[in-house]
């Protein structure tokens, strides 16, 4: 098998983060790759822009700043260091694919949730990465895995 070179890890910061990161971790210790990770703000004008007569700057700022903070403390637990840590505003399946792009990853590891239906393999932002993506894509099992009843 090919070695990866350059893995992007992509985290929401949620508790999934760590299995995701451990993993590529894995792979990027056997390897040699460089680890980078990206999260992605949601603008609140995504959701709430239309509706809503209201500056919501403020409030991205401080979300983006908590960010921030976390994936900071989140790099530094895995050794990765600030300039591999992307921290960026749009649509999560999006920016995942264009910063991979943008640094030349080869792989992009996602967590996905076990989910029955058409979501059985993949969570929606996991599903959103792996169609489209132009490198090969890790979907790394996460929560609890829910079976079918
Ligand atoms: P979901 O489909 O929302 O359950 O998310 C599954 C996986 O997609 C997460 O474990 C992350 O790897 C990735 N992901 C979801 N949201 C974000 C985000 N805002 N920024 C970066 N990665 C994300």
């Amino acid at each position: 098998m090919t070695n990866y070179k350059k893995l992007i890890i992509a985290v929401d910061l949620s508790e999934d983060s760590a299995p995701v990161a451990d993993r590529a971790q894995g792979l990027a210790a056997d390897s040699g790759a460089e680890l980078h990770l990206i999260h992605v703000i949601e603008p609140l004008s995504f959701a709430y822009g239309g509706d809503i007569p209201m500056d919501f700057s403020g409030i991205q700022d401080e979300i983006h700043q908590q960010a921030a903070q976390q994936l900071t403390r989140f790099g530094e637990q895995y050794g990765i260091p600030p300039e591999r840590q992307h921290i960026v505003l749009g649509r999560p399946e999006v920016e995942i694919h264009s910063k991979a792009e943008e640094i030349g990853a080869d792989l992009i590891v996602v967590g996905s949730h076990g989910r029955y239906g058409l979501a059985l393999l993949m969570g929606s932002t996991a599903n959103g990465v792996l169609h489209g993506a132009s490198c090969d894509v890790l979907a790394v099992r996460v929560g609890a895995c829910k079976t079918k009843s």
